[in-house]
């Protein structure tokens, strides 16, 4: 269920006119493609397929980008309410939604006379079934305890295999990563010996991109302000064997041009906080016009300072997972103007049937639209510094 205020939708309406309601639809569904990255610094595209089909997981190669591969979802399945429920918080509900498994963090109420292997639906508040199983833990001890496997999922209303126990997953062979998401560093095409900086790095799904692109040959530095998302970024760059092709520094990204000033980088990426209206599927989502002005206002202040630390002839690439002009075109509009070292680079990677790309300023826009492209909602810009 969205839940979004008029000023919002009129900024939707904006950028997508009669198809809106068929967008907002498209938001409840995740796309028919899961896309996975694969580590191209230690395995290829195929082995990894073929690895997955092996062991009966079906998996394809995309069309178009060579390190993408994707798993087919399933679904959606219908599910009958059972009589014990266990209530998911918005975030477990979304994974039980997709066929993981549900953890004890993610349980708000459970009923009472569940106890160990009883078969449970698990449910979100608004009591939507999203997946049923059989209980790991009595009703007690998932309150109480609050960490471990609660229910073992066995049916959900979509279905992928359980990505994070895959052995290539653990290996580090594979990276979850939205198709839009993986353009972001194609976009930004880094190369061997460049310094390439990513502002808004956790948990670092664009700097490993980056690293594979360069072959493990750029130096990249890697900031984020959240000590918690930097840890997350730490053991995810340990288990894709990146950990020292990359510097991870926590900083307030605002401000790099002046803690930071003698950095003098390549290349920029700015990926800030947004209102996240693309990402799906959303079984329950609130959020107000206010919200993404206060989105675009925060997202404008990386890209003033992220320009300061960039090279003469530098690029920068700006991304989100959002959908509105405000916190898009608009946000690199207003940073040309005042800007007048920058201007727009032509993005020259095209995407056919799964991307769009907007013919204003040449082509530094790249637009995904999940009702259209059925893949996550997405926004790159590519900009230059100029002098
Ligand atoms: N680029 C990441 C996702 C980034 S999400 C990836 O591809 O995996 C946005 C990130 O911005 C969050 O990790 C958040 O902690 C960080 N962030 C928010 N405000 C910040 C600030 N003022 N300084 C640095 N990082 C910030």
């Amino acid at each position: 269920m969205l839940f979004y205020d008029e000023g919002l939708k009129a900024a939707l309406a904006k950028v997508f006119g009669d198809s809106l309601d068929q967008l907002l639809q498209s938001l409840l569904s995740p796309g028919q493609r899961y896309y996975l990255r694969v580590n191209t610094l230690k395995t290829a595209p195929e082995l990894v397929i073929e690895r997955l089909r092996s062991r009966g997981i079906e998996a394809y190669r995309d069309e178009e980008l060579a390190e993408a591969i994707y798993i087919p979802v399933k679904g959606p399945y219908r599910l009958e309410p059972r009589d014990k429920l266990v209530i998911a918080d918005k975030y477990a509900a979304e994974s039980v939604y997709m066929g993981s498994h549900l953890y004890a963090p993610g349980v708000i109420w459970c009923s009472d006379s569940i106890e160990r292997g009883d078969v449970v639906s698990v449910v979100t508040e608004k009591g939507l079934v999203v997946g049923e199983g059989n209980a790991v833990m009595s009703c007690r001890d998932m309150l109480k305890k609050r960490r471990g496997l609660a229910v073992e999922v066995t049916a959900s209303v979509y279905r992928l295999p359980p990505i994070r126990s895959l052995p290539e997953y653990l290996e580090g062979l594979i990276y979850p990563q939205s198709l839009p998401a993986m353009y972001v560093a194609r976009v930004l095409a880094p190369e061997p010996g460049e310094l390439v900086i990513d502002t808004c790095a956790a948990p670092g799904g664009k700097t490993s991109h980056i690293v594979e692109l360069a072959r493990g040959r750029a130096f990249v530095i890697a900031f984020d302000h959240s000590i918690k998302r930097i840890s997350n970024m730490l053991s995810e760059l340990d288990r894709l064997g990146h950990s020292g092709f990359v510097d991870v520094w926590k900083a307030d990204s605002r401000y790099l041009h002046t803690d930071f000033s003698w950095i003098k980088a390549d290349k920029a990426v700015v990926d800030p906080p947004c209102t996240a209206l693309g990402v799906r599927p959303k079984l329950f989502d609130a959020k107000t016009y206010a919200d993404v002005l206060n989105a675009s206002r925060y997202q404008i202040q990386f890209l003033r300072s992220a320009i300061k630390i960039l090279k003469k002839g530098g690029v920068l690439v700006y991304s989100t997972c959002t959908l509105t002009a405000e916190e898009n075109e608009e946000v690199v509009e207003k940073f040309i103007e005042e800007e007048v070292c920058v201007e727009p680079e032509p993005i020259d990677v095209r995407r056919g049937a799964r991307g769009l790309s907007l013919y204003r300023y040449g082509y530094a826009y790249l637009r995904f639209h999940p009702h259209e492209h059925d893949v996550t909602g997405y926004f790159i810009a590519k900009l230059r510094k100029r002098c």
